[in-house]
């Protein structure tokens, strides 16, 4: 299958290309046609299946096709869990949109960054991609008006669910016109997201995407079985040694992230850290910084474990094991996506051993164990 059988116009083949996508990803291959078709779709697929872009060019070649609305008047509304996914599917909107002959303007709002300018920049915009908290807000101060909304976008819809936002996502399903298409992305297929299914979705085509993570398959994993208190000198050695240049570190305490960021710096690595007390500026910036190749060493707390999308992310590091298996899995997700191999590197104390053998036992995938014993920390 290639990009060509997908009812795509040549200013996105164009695009497409240029992004050097070869061919489609199945998710798109199946809900690109489906969307276009009018229908209601039930993705279940996670990050790193291309199940983005799988609804943007649809949702984008729909509204070339229909006459812009007044001012202010949303016809696409993408709600998401998380500032971080909001800025990832507006980049998305954006790159695709900057293609077409009459470019279609979207804006991402979340919370944690000022609402007016967000309001100021509702002029013109036809696609909303939204935090729920921060859409309702919106609303409830007339910034824009949804009565000609035309396709729903759910993305990460467990996610949703799983930060509390089932209230909000039922109030916002009720500023929207009853006749419209609904389309529902999530990780997983749990009764809750079979509940909101059935509610909200009409005949939809249902998509599957098995082991869509990017696969684990394409991940290298090693483990260290390491004292805490080596866990900075075995960092410094692994980042020194193996000369790793792009590095996205997990820790699973914001302490811990700033700490692990304040240690590498007074050492000379080029880190910092990521999670959700800091500014929404400071995290876009480290973002950006690290995607560029400006920062080397990125340290996050779990809130980042999903949604962030980082092409060809070498190498993760664990500092510190995440409680639930699924977040592990999530965390070393990060890598070997996109098709390339990755690399994630897990940090072991003894107490965790039996954590760590009921992660690998999810995971259904055995990690050969490093003993550090080996290694001369001496100096690091
Ligand atoms: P997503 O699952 O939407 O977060 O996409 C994961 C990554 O795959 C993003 O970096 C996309 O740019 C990339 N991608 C999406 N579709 C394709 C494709 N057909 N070929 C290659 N890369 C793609």
């Amino acid at each position: 299958m290639s990009f060509n059988n997908l009812g795509l116009p040549n200013a996105l083949l164009k695009e497409i290309a240029s992004e050097g996508y070869a061919k489609p990803y199945p998710i798109q291959e199946q809900a690109i046609p489906a969307i276009l078709n009018g229908k209601d779709v039930l993705g279940i697929a996670k990050t790193g299946s291309g199940k983005t872009a799988s609804y943007v060019l649809p949702i984008l070649i729909k509204l070339q096709h229909k006459a812009a609305p007044k001012n202010r008047h949303i016809q696409a509304l993408i709600l998401v869990p998380t500032r971080e996914l909001a800025s990832q599917v507006f980049e998305t909107f954006k790159l695709f949109s900057s293609a077409l002959p009459t470019p279609i303007k979207s804006l991402a709002v979340f919370g944690g960054a000022s609402i007016n300018p967000q309001m100021i920049q509702m002029q013109g915009a036809r696609v909303l991609i939204a935090t729920p908290g921060r859409l309702i807000e919106l609303k409830e101060s007339n910034a824009m008006n949804l009565s000609e909304v035309e396709i729903i976008v759910l993305d990460e819809a467990d996610k949703m669910l799983n930060l509390g936002f089932r209230d909000e996502m039922d109030k916002i399903l009720s500023y929207l016109p009853s006749k419209r298409q609904n389309l529902l992305f999530s990780a997983t297929l749990s009764k809750e997201i079979q509940g909101i299914n059935r509610l909200l979705l009409n005949d939809p085509i249902e998509i599957k995407i098995e082991n869509s993570e990017g696969s684990i398959e394409l991940i290298d994993q090693t483990a260290y079985l390491i004292l805490d208190e080596q866990k900075g000198p075995l960092l410094r050695y692994l980042l020194k040694t193996e000369a790793l240049k792009q590095v996205l570190i997990f820790t699973s305490s914001v302490y811990k992230a700033d700490q692990v960021a304040e240690k590498l710096t007074k050492n000379g690595f080029s880190a910092q850290a990521i999670h959700s007390k800091k500014s929404q500026r400071a995290r876009n910036v480290a973002l950006a910084d690290f995607k560029s190749g400006k920062l080397n060493v990125l340290i996050a707390t779990d809130l980042l474990s999903r949604g962030v999308d980082i092409d060809h992310l070498p190498v993760v590091i664990n500092y510190e094991l995440p409680r639930s298996p699924k977040d592990f899995i999530h965390r070393i997700g990060r890598t070997g996506r996109a098709e390339s191999r990755g690399l994630a590197i897990t940090f072991i104390t003894k107490e965790e051993l039996h954590h760590f053998k009921v992660i690998q036992k999810k995971m259904g995938k055995w990690i050969q164990l490093t003993f550090t014993d080996e290694l001369d920390l001496r100096g690091f």
